[in-house]
C-alpha cells in the first residue's frame, strides 16, 4: 500500500461551500487538501455566451451581501466572469396567489445598492476553483473518497484510485447526500416534503426589471430570479425559475410538451412578465430537509448541504453554507495564531455551538411559511393576507426582516 498524503486539513467536496473554505484555510496557512469527485477541467471551463435559454446551468443562487463579502474577503467577487453574466437584485415582490396580501422589498428603502445577486452555481466554483488551483491548497480532482478510516490516533479517508490521505482534520463539504456523515455515523433528522422543485431558465416577453418574483399557492411557491442584468439583445428577459409543487402536480408540469408548460407557467405567475417565450430543459429536484443532529465529532466536522439541506423556498441555502465557512473560518484562525491542532475539541464545539441555531431557526422558518401557504382554509388565508399588508406597511420591522435575509 502506497504512503498516506498528510496534511492538516481535508476538504472533501469542491462545491460551493468546499472550495472557498479551503481556499480561506490556505490563506491562514494550514497545510490543506482539497478533494472533488468532478473533473476540474469541466469546473474550470469557459461557460457558453448567454444568448439563449439553453447556455444557463439551471442551479442559481441569490448570494446575500454576507456571502458576497465572504467571497471578496477570498478575492474572488466580483466572479471572473463578465458583470454582466449575473444580476443584483433590486426589488424582491412576493404574493399570495389566492389572496390580496403582498409584500416588496426594494434597496433603495433599505439603504443598500442591491438586496443580493443571482448567479449561477457553476461560476462561483468555476472563480473559487480557479483561485484554489492557483492557491497552496493541494487539489486532488476527478477522484472520489471512498471510506473514513482511524487507526491509533491517525484518521483519514481513502480514495478510489487506493490512495490514502491522513489529515488532523477532515471537513464534509460533500452535499446534502454526504457519504462521509454516513460513514462517520452522524445521524441526521429528516423530512421528505412530498415536494419537487422544477428548476429551468425561461425568456419572458416583458424584461425581469432586476425584480425577484415570488408568488405563493397551496400546492408550492414559485420564484422568478432575474439572470442577466443588461438590455442588449434581450439580456433582461432571462430568468430563472424554481417552481415548488406537490410531487403529482410537479410531475404532470414536467410532463407537460415546452408549449403546454410555457402556457402553465404564463399562468402561474399571473403574467407579470408577459407571456414565456422561451423554456430550457427541466429539472425535477425532490424537496428533502435534512439537519445533522451534531456537525462535528473527533476530527471531523459537517459544513454546507453536508450539515442542513432546506427548503429552497428563501434561497438560502448556500447562504447558510457561506455562514458555516465564515465561522469556521474565524475558529481555525484562532488557533492557527495560538498554535493549537486544527482539529481542537473546543474549537470544533464551539463551531457547532455558533452555527446550529440560525441554521435550525432558518429550517423553523421554512417550515412555518410552508405550513402558513400551504393551506386553504378562509381563516389561514385571511391571517397571511393581513399579515402580508401589515408587515408591507410596519418599516423598521420589515427594513429587519430584509436585513436579516441579506445576512447583515
Ligand atoms: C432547486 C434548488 C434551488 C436552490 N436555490 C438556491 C438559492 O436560490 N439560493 C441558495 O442560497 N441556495 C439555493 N439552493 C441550495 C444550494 O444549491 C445548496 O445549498 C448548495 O449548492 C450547497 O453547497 P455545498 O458545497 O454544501 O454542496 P454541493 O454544491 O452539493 O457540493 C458537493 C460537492 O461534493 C462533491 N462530492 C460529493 N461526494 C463526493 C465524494 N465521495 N468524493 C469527492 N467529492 C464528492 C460533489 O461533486 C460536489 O461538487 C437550491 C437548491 C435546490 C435543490
Amino acid at each position: 500500500m502506497s504512503a498516506a498524503l498528510d496534511c492538516d486539513i481535508l476538504v472533501v467536496g469542491g462545491g460551493l461551500t468546499g472550495t472557498a473554505l479551503a481556499l480561506g484555510l490556505a490563506k491562514q496557512g494550514w497545510q490543506v487538501i482539497l478533494v472533488e469527485a468532478a473533473d476540474g477541467n469541466s469546473l474550470t471551463a469557459t461557460p457558453e455566451p448567454a444568448t439563449s435559454v439553453d447556455e444557463f446551468e439551471p442551479r442559481v443562487s441569490a448570494l446575500s451581501i454576507a456571502s458576497q463579502r465572504l467571497l471578496a474577503d477570498l478575492e474572488c467577487w466580483p466572479l471572473r466572469e463578465a458583470p454582466q453574466r449575473y444580476c443584483d437584485y433590486l426589488r424582491m415582490c412576493v404574493w399570495d396567489g389566492d389572496g390580496t396580501g403582498s409584500i416588496e422589498f426594494d434597496a433603495g428603502e433599505m439603504q443598500v445598492p442591491a438586496l443580493g445577486t443571482i448567479v449561477e452555481n457553476r461560476l462561483v466554483v468555476r472563480t473559487l476553483f480557479q483561485a484554489a488551483l492557483a492557491s497552496n491548497v493541494r487539489v486532488l480532482d476527478g477522484v472520489r473518497v471512498t471510506a473514513w478510516w482511524e487507526e491509533g490516533n491517525s484518521r483519514g479517508i481513502t480514495l478510489d484510485d487506493g490512495r490514502r490521505i491522513r489529515a488532523s482534520l477532515t471537513v464534509a463539504a460533500d452535499g446534502a447526500n454526504s457519504r462521509l456523515r454516513q460513514w462517520v455515523g452522524l445521524p441526521t433528522r429528516e423530512w421528505d416534503y412530498q415536494q419537487q422543485a422544477i428548476v429551468c431558465t425561461v425568456e419572458t416577453a416583458q424584461p425581469h426589471q432586476a425584480t425577484a418574483w415570488q408568488r405563493f399557492s397551496p400546492t408550492g411557491p414559485l420564484a422568478l430570479l432575474p439572470l442577466l442584468a443588461d438590455n442588449d439583445a434581450r439580456r433582461d428577459h432571462f430568468s430563472s425559475i424554481v417552481w415548488s409543487q406537490d410531487t403529482l402536480e410537479a410531475r404532470r408540469l414536467a410532463a407537460l410538451d415546452d408549449g403546454e408548460f410555457k402556457s402553465a407557467l404564463g399562468q402561474a405567475i399571473e403574467h407579470r412578465l408577459g407571456a414565456v417565450v422561451a423554456v430550457s430543459r427541466r429539472l425535477a429536484v425532490p424537496l428533502r430537509q435534512r439537519h445533522a443532529k451534531d456537525y462535528v465529532r473527533p476530527g471531523l466536522a459537517l459544513i454546507g448541504d453536508a450539515a442542513h439541506s432546506i427548503h429552497p423556498l428563501a434561497g438560502q441555502g448556500a447562504n447558510l453554507g457561506y455562514s458555516d465557512v465564515r465561522v469556521l473560518l474565524d475558529e481555525l484562525a484562532q488557533a492557527f495564531s495560538k498554535g493549537l491542532p486544527p482539529d481542537d475539541s473546543l474549537l470544533l464545539a464551539r463551531y457547532q455551538r455558533r452555527r446550529k441555531g440560525e441554521n435550525l431557526a432558518m429550517m423553523a422558518a421554512m417550515d412555518g411559511f410552508k405550513a402558513l401557504f400551504g393551506q386553504d382554509e378562509p381563516a389561514l388565508r385571511w391571517l397571511r393576507n393581513t399579515g402580508m399588508r401589515w408587515l408591507d406597511g410596519a418599516g423598521p420591522l420589515k427594513r429587519r426582516v430584509a436585513a436579516e435575509a441579506m445576512g447583515l
